[in-house]
């Protein structure tokens, strides 16, 4: 008898103890609890142009905002509802599993070993690893002429974890953002930047006649929402959401817009993964 009794306190405790920690911690009550608020927490990149650049007023643009703000919208939250927080690639999981953010639209790219962290909607994008030299370097001309060249990425994202392991030739540098990786590569101190194409193609654009793209992309990036592990029904809306963005030609239109005169061609849209 007082053996269960006690068994039946522990749980109780440890019933108390999840819940006060929201189950893994942190802050956010989660999605549906949020969106029923009509309230969102987002996570985004602020120094990727043409995906999500914060502006010196603190107003983002890019890709990757008009796909927050459509998912949000159809999750029922208006744009000044949304709070924008900057998710530096190797802070995503982290802050996903904390609750610091609903979910995460920064340039993400579904793997498996993320995925043993946290859940994926989409993908609603897919890109490709490449590279990005100065202008006027006619030596590095893809993944096969890198040998022992300086080559910057961030870290904790998939570029980075490539080039560490099939370049091991290859002099790897990691930064915590892109624009330090780009700022190192305009200044000479590296040969070379790599992360995905689409990515580049936005610093490229940013810097007309000094930066440009180098060969062909090398591997598949599918861009993810990351959310919390588990939370199936929130991944589904998500899901939804993307598929009628894709629907309604507003996917198309975001990305015409935000990488007008860039030379830039939108492929068509992916298939979402329904898992
Ligand atoms: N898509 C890659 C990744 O998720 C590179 C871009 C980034 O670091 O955000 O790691």
């Amino acid at each position: 008898m007082r053996i269960t009794r006690a068994l039946q306190l522990g749980i109780g405790a440890l019933a108390i103890a999840l819940a006060a920690t929201g189950c893994g911690g942190g802050g956010s009550k989660g999605i549906a609890e949020n969106t029923a608020a009509g309230k969102l927490t987002i996570g985004v990149k602020f120094d990727q142009p043409g995906l999500s650049l914060r502006d010196k007023d603190g107003s983002l643009s890019g890709f990757d905002i008009d796909v927050a703000k459509y998912i949000a919208g159809k999750l029922g939250v208006t744009e000044d509802k949304i709070t924008f927080k900057e998710a530096p690639s190797a802070q995503r999981e982290t802050l996903i599993q904390n609750g610091q953010v609903d979910f995460i639209v920064g340039t993400y790219s579904i793997t498996d070993q993320r995925k043993q962290k946290v859940d994926f909607g989409g993908p609603y994008y897919i890109a490709g690893q490449s590279l990005l030299v100065r202008a006027d370097n006619n030596e590095i001309t893809g993944p096969d002429t890198i040998k022992g060249k300086k080559v910057c990425s961030v870290k904790g994202s998939t570029p980075a974890q490539n080039l560490e392991k099939n370049f091991p030739d290859v002099s790897l540098q990691t930064y915590d953002t892109y624009s330090l990786c780009v700022e190192a590569l305009k200044a000479g101190s590296m040969d070379a930047m790599s992360t995905d194409d689409v990515i580049l193609a936005g610093y490229a654009a940013q810097s007309p006649g000094q930066l440009k793209l180098a060969g062909k992309p090398f591997t598949t990036e599918k861009y993810g929402v990351g959310l919390k592990k588990g939370d199936t029904e929130s991944r589904g809306k998500i899901n939804d959401a993307i598929e009628a963005m894709f629907n309604d030609g507003a996917w198309k239109a975001a990305l015409e817009k935000n990488f007008a005169g860039t030379g830039f061609q939108p492929p068509a849209p992916p298939q979402v993964e329904r898992y």
